[in-house]
């Protein structure tokens, strides 16, 4: 099917996109990289009647690390420019090996980073690196700017907690203490499938470990005690898998990051 008929306004400046989207009498979207609203349009699961493209804005395309050593990336940044960015490898190889596995090159090549933290599918892995991470969002609407730590972010099933007229501008990672351990997993039915289950994991030195599991829930779940991995995640039946499974799972690939990262933090 093809899409139903849309305006189509590509913007330079932030300003002109939150003015488009203070337009409360029609429905207006952003479209980023397109792989996740393109297909809805075309199976007419989304029907805007606005389309505002955020590539050709100014101030939306950096990959910095600040004075304090935290790395922003902006919401025009795509999921490949994340990828061959070696300052991120090094600094936070977490995202680097979990971005690895989203889709394919070709979706990687124009999905942005920002696009899959807003449009939030709970089998996604960069909800659960940013809750990992503890990333910050930083928003900007007709209030202004704010900032939303990545673990309030996530509402439900395709939810965040932007408000209407509102646009995530950038997501923000902290630095990592030298000796952090890292460890990520995920079981997908075929390489660049959603996960069934996946998990990411961060272990500060001399710290509890911070297992951010996915598509095991509505939202990224956050465990901090690895013992108690089968009681905090909530997930559902449905045709892929079992709960039962998904939850065994868990246990499984939660054990198997926590090793990974004692290993690589030399703990
Ligand atoms: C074949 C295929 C396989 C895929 N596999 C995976 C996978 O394994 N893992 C995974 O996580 N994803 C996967 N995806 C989805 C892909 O990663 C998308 O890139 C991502 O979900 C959305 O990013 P985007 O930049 O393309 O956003 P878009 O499709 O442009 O936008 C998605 C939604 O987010 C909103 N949005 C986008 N940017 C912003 C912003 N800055 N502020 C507010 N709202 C915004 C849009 O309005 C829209 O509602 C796959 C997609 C395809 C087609």
């Amino acid at each position: 099917m093809k899409p139903a008929r849309f305006d189509y306004h590509a913007p330079e400046r932030l300003d002109e996109v939150l003015e488009l989207l203070a337009d409360d009498e029609h429905d207006v979207r952003v479209i980023a990289g397109g792989q996740s609203l393109v297909p809805m349009m075309n199976f007419r699961l989304a029907v805007p009647e606005v389309l505002v493209d955020l590539r050709r804005v100014e101030g939306l395309h950096q990959v910095e690390i600040d004075a304090g050593g935290a790395l922003e990336v902006g919401a025009a940044v795509t999921q490949a420019r994340v990828l061959r960015d070696a300052r991120i490898k090094d600094g936070w190889p977490l995202l680097h090996e979990g971005i690895s596995h989203i889709g394919h090159p070709q979706i990687r090549s124009r999905g942005t980073v920002c696009g899959c933290l807003a449009h939030h599918d709970p089998h996604g892995e960069l909800p659960a690196l940013a809750v990992a991470l503890d990333a910050e969002l930083v928003v900007a609407g007709p209030h202004g700017r704010r900032t939303i730590p990545a673990e309030d972010f996530f509402a439900s099933y395709y939810e965040v907690a932007l408000e209407p007229g509102e646009l995530l501008v950038a997501a923000r990672f902290p630095a990592l203490a030298p000796h952090t351990g890292w460890g990520f997993a995920e079981i997908t039915r075929r390489r660049g499938d959603f996960a069934l289950v996946g998990v990411a994991c961060i272990l500060p030195p001399g710290g509890e470990p911070r297992l951010a599991f996915f598509g095991v829930g509505d939202t990224p779940v956050l465990v901090t005690d690895p013992t108690a991995i089968s009681e905090s995640v909530a997930p559902l039946d449905d045709l892929h898998a079992s709960a039962q499974y998904r939850r065994e799972a868990a246990v499984t690939l939660g054990e198997m990051v926590v090793a990974q990262a004692r290993e690589r933090s030399g703990a």
